[in-house]
């Protein structure tokens, strides 16, 4: 039986309302006939809430009760979900970090996955059983507790899929996938049926806040096709995976004020879209500050603010 990695994010698993959302998905998925582990953020605006609870206490945290503090917020999500999977007929067991096998580096509040042991998880996982993980939380040497940075629950998701050698690894959220540009920006954007490691990487760096960067680079690694998907409706997402031979500009992107990229494969020997984009800030007198191309990934700084104009223009003439 192959088995999938599903993660769902903090606005996922807001409240009951919502678990229940998320445990059909899960149910329909493991009714398809796969092993199902599942991934979980803390509920909704939790892990906030604990930080500044905290910085009432103190303004010198240490990092070491910090991760003791903030990890508690995945371990709810885990627990009632697996209690609420259980009630609706199916086996279930949640797992902590640690007791899931992930150990980490010393670096607490932003540590790194070193290994994970898999042992347990495949035990659970033969006896029938959803498995559900705390995000974003791992055991050190020393077996202390862990986090592995804010967003790191996508991390945790891939870095098991890679482990279990999943056939896929699900990141589940409000959004329906990746677009082209921020659809709150310009309603033309358009979504991603898909997209290489490369160039998700690429417009992570350029600000896009689709994935945590990390679990990019272990995707990458292990060959795992990362699939973002809406948790509230069952829109096709996008998935990010090893292309071989493709170049369509994927997406551009407008970071601060005065930045935009623009990323897709083998953009570099794309001599008429590199002069679209020239064309575009000739016609409006831009000042440009740096141009830079590489294999995937094009970017202009402008000495100036750049309006949300200018990001228009070159996606009507490069995508729609
Ligand atoms: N709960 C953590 C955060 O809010 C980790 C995550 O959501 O991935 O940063
Ligand atoms: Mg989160």
């Amino acid at each position: 039986m192959d088995t999938i990695v599903l993660k769902f994010g903090g606005s996922s698993v807001a409240d009951n309302d919502k678990l229940k959302l998320v445990a059909n998905k899960i149910i329909q998925l493991k009714k398809e006939g796969h092993n199902v582990v599942v991934v979980v953020s803390a509920q909704g605006k939790t892990t906030d809430r604990l930080i500044a609870e905290a910085k009432e206490l103190s303004e010198n945290t240490e990092d070491r009760e910090m991760d003791v503090l903030l990890s508690s917020g995945e371990q709810m999500s885990t627990a009632k979900l697996s209690i609420l999977l259980n009630e609706l007929g199916h086996k279930a067991i949640s797992l902590t970090g640690w007791q899931a096998g992930i150990y980490t580096n010393n670096t607490n509040q932003n540590a790194i996955i070193e290994k994970i042991d898999t042992t347990r998880i495949k035990k659970e996982l033969k006896d029938g059983k959803i498995v559900i993980i705390a995000g974003f939380q791992g055991i050190n040497e020393k077996m202390d507790i862990t986090t592995l940075g804010r967003g790191g629950s996508d991390t945790t998701a891939v870095a098991v899929a890679a482990a279990l050698q999943a056939e896929n690894c699900y990141i589940f959220s409000d959004v329906d996938g990746v677009y082209t540009t921020d659809p709150n920006k310009l309603e033309k954007a358009k979504k991603l049926e898909t997209l290489s490691y490369e160039e998700m990487l690429d417009i992570s760096s350029e600000g896009a806040k689709v994935l945590h960067n990390r679990c990019v680079e272990i995707g990458d690694k292990f060959k795992i096709p990362i699939i973002t998907k809406s948790t509230f409706n069952d829109k096709q997402g996008t998935i990010i995976c090893d292309k071989i031979e493709e170049n369509t500009i994927k997406s551009i992107v407008k970071k601060d004020i005065s930045r935009i990229s623009i990323v897709g494969n083998g953009i570099i020997r794309n001599i008429s879209n590199i002069k679209t984009v020239l064309d575009v800030i000739e016609e409006n007198k831009l000042n440009m500050l740096e141009f830079d191309v590489s294999e995937s990934k094009m970017s202009i700084s402008f000495k100036n603010q750049v309006s949300d104009k200018i990001l228009n223009d070159i996606h009507a003439k490069l995508i729609n």
